[in-house]
């Protein structure tokens, strides 16, 4: 069945943006958290620009090439953990896409997912492992709770963890928690 097919395409494009993400983590040295985004696109030769994008405020954020050039255009109203995310996500974009141009719109979960924009989602879900990866690498995370766990004694609630890691690597709450999910390493009770 033609969604057996791809669904599996689905999982190798998802296995290759992990892994370069922690390619480009482990090419500029980089051994924990937070994780400096910024630096990290410009050391791969994007340019970043931060703009207010005033009236558009859905988008967050753009990739341009131009022959070897390429900028990352970020929406500098949104939040500071929003950005490095964005930020992320665009040099995604660039380690694993060719087109010439992505604008980004705040992201929306759609569910009513069909064929015909398969192609599409997956760059734009390859685009968010390959973020979430960067960000928030599994190793770092276990690394961290294992350094946070040893300090304390009594068992932390959940949502102390979640705040806890979030502070750690810079990121949103939600983040946070959609990637410990994720891991399997948060297990909803
Ligand atoms: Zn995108």
């Amino acid at each position: 069945m033609a969604s057996t097919y791809h669904q599996a395409q689905r999982e190798v494009t998802m296995y290759r943006a992990e892994k370069k993400a922690k390619e480009l983590l482990k090419n500029q040295g980089i051994t924990g958290p937070p994780v400096p985004v910024e630096a990290l696109a410009r050391k791969i030769g994007a340019e970043l620009a931060f703009e207010p994008f005033e009236g558009e405020d859905d988008i967050s954020g753009i990739l341009y090439r131009k022959g070897e050039q390429s900028i990352i255009g970020i929406n500098s109203a949104h939040p500071n953990t929003r950005q490095r995310f964005s930020i992320a996500h665009e040099i995604g974009h660039l380690v694993l896409h060719t087109k010439r141009l992505f604008v980004d719109k705040v992201v929306r979960v759609d569910f009513r997912d069909s064929i015909s924009s398969l192609a599409i989602n997956n760059e734009e879900i390859s685009a968010n492992v390959f973020a979430a990866e960067l960000l928030m690498p599994r190793d770092f995370i276990e690394r961290e709770i294992k350094r946070i766990s040893s300090k304390r004694k009594s068992l932390q609630s959940k949502e102390r963890l979640i705040r806890e890691l979030a502070n750690i690597f810079d990121v949103s709450l939600q983040a946070m928690e959609y990637r410990l999910n994720n891991l399997g390493i948060l297990i909803s009770q």
